[in-house]
């Protein structure tokens, strides 16, 4: 009989709430294991907008609470993590708004003063001058916001929860968890070989299955969900730079009411979405529709001088909200908030699951969501270190770090150390160890991924697949031949070798 893995808290999914819960949770003492039944941050975590955000049209809707605390958690995050999330200025034209330039402005009030503010401008109305837009679009208001890469904040956040001591395991299902008395029995399941099963006997059980919350109450926990989610699916699509400034743009649509961004996405591309379309069945099977297609490139047409057909597509990708079915009217007034249901009787293991949530609000979440177990577990949560700084991010300004590396090792070609310094931040000196020179980096496999990185996202990332790597560790999949690509593959088939 197989020995059952010990832990204080075990959590189900690697996605953003899962992995910034185990984190916390690691860092405050607790033994915690994590298990995801694909790789890290494959499920929404991956495909967001990648927006560390307040949600400027949730104010419409008067979601007050979710943008002052998602303003604040904004700040907090660009100070977290440098490297993966930076200020990102937003131009919102004002030609074809069926809202009036009076509303934008007290909308724009709001959300500069709601939350704290320290590293971001405030909003200013103006003209653009920008050739890339239709001159009917010059007149309008910039605001700051901030980018992330979605992907790579959930494996630093899973790295940081390692560091604490939390075992990691990605292509590990949940298939069964159930309760014994003051402890839950879990088994896991290793993905592709299913009679590699893995025994969890846990204090505290975590639910942050995210679209699969409810999925994983009915197949897991074998007990009904709580509350009932609505699972809406948006799309994004990737073209070439529409523009090349560096701004982003926040396109109304003059029919719906909805809007659109358009995001520079990896220096040489425009990140075109999202829609909001209700998905039934397995979030795992959401997909980019040809009318999806149709109603960002019309919007985005109609906006910019450069006109886009479906040719110009070379990337798309869909993903699906879990949302609280809060019988709003319509898709986009749906609350964006989150709810942490906690089923504690007494003297049985406790159980938390997450409903809803963003990617800005993960790390007031897993806060909140380790106050509310902290009065049912038996092990006494530590005093949390003062502030917390992602595995790279203790620096304060890119453009600063890019410097010093470049001074440091001149040999490194600029392209390359432009996406390190945003991929791994203060982390670029574990990546090099000793190399001093150009070969020390090991063979080029494609684009700019050269053997020794490949190696460090196998060892330190959990990477396992060419997807993994060139789709989530990376954006590299945009600049991956399919030759380059079979030898990656090929080489995956090897050992580590660093
Ligand atoms: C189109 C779109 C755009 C968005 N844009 C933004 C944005 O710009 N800014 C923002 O803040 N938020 C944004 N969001 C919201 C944000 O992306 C999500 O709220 C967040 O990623 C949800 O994270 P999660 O961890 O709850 O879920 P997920 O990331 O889906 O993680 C859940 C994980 O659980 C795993 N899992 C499920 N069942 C099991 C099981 N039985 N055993 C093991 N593992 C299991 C899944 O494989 C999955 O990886 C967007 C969402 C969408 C859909």
């Amino acid at each position: 009989m197989q020995q059952p893995i010990e832990v204080d808290l075990a959590v189900i999914g690697g996605g953003i709430n899962g992995t910034g819960i185990a984190m916390e949770a690691a860092r405050r003492g607790l033994k915690v294991l994590l298990c995801e039944q694909g790789d890290l941050a494959e499920g929404t975590s991956s495909r967001s907008s990648k927006l560390i955000h307040g949600g400027l049209r949730y104010l419409e809707h008067g979601h007050f609470r979710l943008v002052r605390e998602a303003l604040s958690e904004r700040e907090r995050l660009l100070q977290m993590a440098p490297h993966l999330i930076w200020p990102l200025l937003f131009r919102l034209p004002l030609a074809d708004s069926q809202r009036p330039a009076w509303m934008l402005r007290l909308g724009l009030f709001l959300y500069d003063h709601l939350g704290r503010r320290n590293r971001l401008p405030a909003s200013r109305r103006t003209r653009f001058g920008d050739s890339a837009l239709h001159p009917r679009y010059d007149d309008g208001f910039e605001y700051a916001d901030a980018w992330v890469d979605d992907a790579r904040l959930v494996v630093s956040c899973a790295r940081q929860a390692a560091r604490d001591g939390a075992r990691v395991l990605t292509r590990h299902r949940c298939s069964d968890a159930r309760r014994d008395g003051s402890h839950w029995r879990l088994q896991l399941t290793a993905s592709g070989t299913p009679n590699t099963t893995l025994a969890v006997r846990a204090q505290a059980l975590v639910n942050a299955a995210g679209p699969w919350v409810e999925s994983c109450f009915k197949d897991t926990i074998k007990r009904p969900s709580p509350h009932p989610v609505r699972l809406v699916k948006g799309s994004h699509l990737v073209v070439p730079a529409l523009s090349s400034s560096p701004h982003a743009y926040l396109l109304q649509h003059p029919q719906d009411q909805r809007v659109v961004f358009v995001l520079p996405y990896e220096t040489d591309y425009s990140l075109i979405g999202t829609t909001e379309i209700i998905h039934q069945g397995d979030p795992a099977t959401a997909n980019v529709s040809d009318d999806e297609v149709d109603y960002l490139l019309q919007l985005v047409n109609r906006h910019f001088v450069r006109q886009l057909g479906p040719d110009d597509i070379r990337h798309h990708f869909a993903g699906v909200r879990p949302l609280l079915d809060d019988r709003a009217d319509s898709l986009t007034a749906i609350s964006r908030d989150y709810l942490l249901e906690l089923d504690a009787p007494a003297t049985e293991a406790p159980l938390l699951s997450v409903f809803g949530g963003k990617l800005t609000s993960f790390r007031a979440l897993a806060e909140r969501a380790l106050q509310r177990l902290a009065p049912h577990l038996t092990t006494p949560l530590r005093e949390p270190p003062e502030r917390l700084v992602l595995p790279g991010g203790d620096f304060d300004n890119q453009r600063q770090l890019y410097r010093h590396y470049r001074h440091r090792y001149p040999w490194l070609p600029m392209r390359l150390l432009r996406r390190w310094v945003r991929s791994y931040g203060t982390e670029i000196n574990l990546l090099l160890g000793d190399a001093r020179h150009l070969e020390d980096l090991g063979a080029l496999i494609g684009a700019d991924l050269y053997l020794r990185e490949l190696a460090w996202m196998r060892q330190q990332e959990w990477a396992h697949t060419a997807e993994d790597i060139l789709w989530r560790r990376s954006k590299l999949g945009l600049r991956f031949s399919a030759a380059e690509t079979s030898r990656l593959i090929a080489l995956l088939e090897q050992p580590v070798d660093l």
